[in-house]
C-alpha cells in the first residue's frame, strides 16, 4: 500500500534518459516504486494524465535574497517547478552583516533584491540561513557575499583588502562554510566588489579551497585594470589556478568592443 501514487505520467530523472511514461509509488517521502501499478494500491492517487513528473529544478542564480523574506510562499519559482534556489548571487547580498551595515544594505541593494524586513540578524551564515530554512516554500543554499565580507572588513571604500583588514574577511568567510555556506559569490560590476583586486579574491579563494566550496564570479566591467588579464573569463581563470578553487562564471555580455564575436568570447 502506498501513500501517495502519481498515476500515467511523463517521468523524466535527471538522469538524461528520454521520458518515460510510468507510475510511481511514494510511501513515506520516498519513492518505494516505479512501473506499471494497475495491480496496486494507495492512499492516495494523482492522475497525471500524461503531464511531466520530475525532481524539481535548481535555480542556480537568482536574486530572491530579499524578495523572498516578504512572499515566502514564492509562487514565481514554485509554479515553473523550482524547488531550490542558490543566494548570495554577484556578492550582493546580506551575509554576514552587522545591524549597521545590513540597514544600509538593505536599503542599497532593494532595487534587485526586494526589501527585506528591517532589524533581520545577518550577522552569521547561520542567522541568514535560520531566516529560510523550514520558512519559505523552496530549499536554499548561500553563497558568502563578498560584499558583505568588504563591509565588514573595509567599510564602503574604493580599496583592496590587505593585511588586517584581508585577514578579517578571511576569518568571516572561513566561519560562513563552516557554518553551511557553498561557496563565495561576487560580481564585479558592483560596489563594493568592483573595489577588490585579483590578488584580494586570491586569498579569499584559498580559504574557499580550503572548505571544497565553489567560487562563482560575475565578469569585472568596474576598474578591469585592477584584474588579470583585464578581469572576465582571464581574472577568473587565474584565481582557479592560483588558489585551487573551484570557478563558476556566472555573468558575461557582449559589448562595442567584443560585438559580433560571442564565439571568441
Ligand atoms: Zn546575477
Amino acid at each position: 500500500m502506498f501513500d501517495l501514487l502519481i498515476k500515467d505520467g511523463y517521468m523524466i530523472d535527471g538522469s538524461g534518459q528520454s521520458r518515460v511514461r510510468s507510475d510511481i509509488g511514494i510511501i513515506g517521502e520516498k519513492i518505494a516504486f516505479i512501473g506499471d501499478s494497475t495491480d496496486k494500491d494507495s492512499k492516495a492517487i494523482i492522475n497525471a494524465n500524461g503531464l511531466i513528473v520530475s525532481p524539481g529544478f535548481i535555480d542556480a542564480h537568482t536574486h530572491h535574497d530579499g524578495i523572498l523574506l516578504n512572499d515566502p510562499q514564492h509562487a514565481s519559482s514554485l509554479r515553473q517547478g523550482v524547488t531550490t534556489e542558490i543566494l548570495g548571487q554577484d556578492g550582493l547580498s546580506y551575509a554576514p552583516l552587522s545591524s549597521e551595515n545590513y540597514e544600509i544594505q538593505r536599503k542599497y541593494l532593494g532595487g534587485i533584491l526586494g526589501m527585506p524586513p528591517e532589524n533581520l540578524d545577518m550577522s552569521s551564515i547561520r542567522a541568514f540561513r535560520s531566516h529560510y530554512h523550514k520558512k519559505v516554500s523552496i530549499n536554499t543554499a548561500y553563497r558568502v557575499s563578498h560584499g558583505a565580507l568588504r563591509m565588514e572588513s573595509v567599510g564602503f571604500f574604493d580599496k583592496p583588502l590587505r593585511s588586517k583588514e584581508l585577514d578579517h574577511a578571511k576569518n568571516l568567510l572561513e566561519e560562513g562554510l563552516d557554518q553551511g555556506s557553498v561557496g563565495l559569490a561576487t560580481g564585479m560590476s558592483y560596489h563594493p566588489n568592483a573595489w577588490s583586486d585579483t590578488d584580494e579574491l586570491i586569498e579569499l579563494c584559498k580559504v574557499v579551497k580550503e572548505k571544497d566550496g565553489v567560487y562563482i564570479t560575475h565578469l569585472r566591467d568596474i576598474n578591469p585594470e585592477r584584474g588579470f588579464g583585464g578581469g572576465g573569463v582571464p581574472e577568473a581563470l587565474e584565481i582557479g589556478k592560483r588558489s585551487g578553487v573551484r570557478v563558476h562564471f556566472s555573468h558575461t555580455r557582449t559589448s562595442a568592443e567584443n560585438a559580433g564575436q560571442v564565439s571568441k568570447v
